[in-house]
């Protein structure tokens, strides 16, 4: 839609329409730093191609995103006083997507800092496990990918560790 990337304020930066600290650039990405950042250093990562999500993406595309990065985590891991790096990608709304235009969010984070990144594991039973191992790794067998799964899915036992979980909790930016 022609008149949502005049509005969308990804493509207004990308286009240097809007003022922004544009820390990283080439042919396919442009990062800048947040404007409500979560932690000191927060970075997103815009593809210049407006896309709604990583479904529309090339291959080749998500290969140069994924090195873009990589570059900016180690310039990250190299400058800021860090303990790590939140890559922090959501698709569709319902994962907390706001904008039409994707972004990647590259969060640094420091000891006792205020970002929460948690969720409680869900009870599925070994009947929901089978139903979604069948369902994805038919539909993954068939894709263009490299790493097919002919094995026996590896059971895990050990109940995972609370600070191993993950969850994004969808933050609102000020875009
Ligand atoms: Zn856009």
């Amino acid at each position: 839609m022609p008149g949502e990337q005049e509005q969308c304020i990804f493509c207004l930066i990308k286009d240097k329409k809007s003022p922004s600290f544009a820390v990283y650039e080439d042919d396919f990405v442009i990062s800048v730093l947040d404007r409500a950042p979560a932690t000191k250093g927060h970075l997103i990562v815009i593809p210049k191609r407006h896309v709604s999500g990583i479904h529309e993406l090339s291959e080749e595309e998500v290969s140069k995103l994924f090195i873009a990065c990589q570059r900016i985590i180690f310039a990250q891991s190299q400058v800021l006083d860090c303990e790590g790096v939140n890559l922090v990608y959501s698709m569709g709304s319902g994962a907390g997507q706001r904008s039409p235009h994707m972004i990647v969010y590259l969060i640094p984070r420091y000891k006792d800092d205020q970002v929460s990144i948690v969720w409680n594991p869900a009870k599925l039973t070994d009947d929901d496990m089978k139903e979604v191992f069948n369902a994805l790794s038919q539909v993954l067998k068939g894709a263009a990918m490299p790493v097919i799964a002919e094995k026996e899915p590896v059971v895990i036992e050990e109940k995972p560790k609370e600070e191993e979980l993950i969850e994004k909790k969808p933050r609102v930016p000020d875009y």
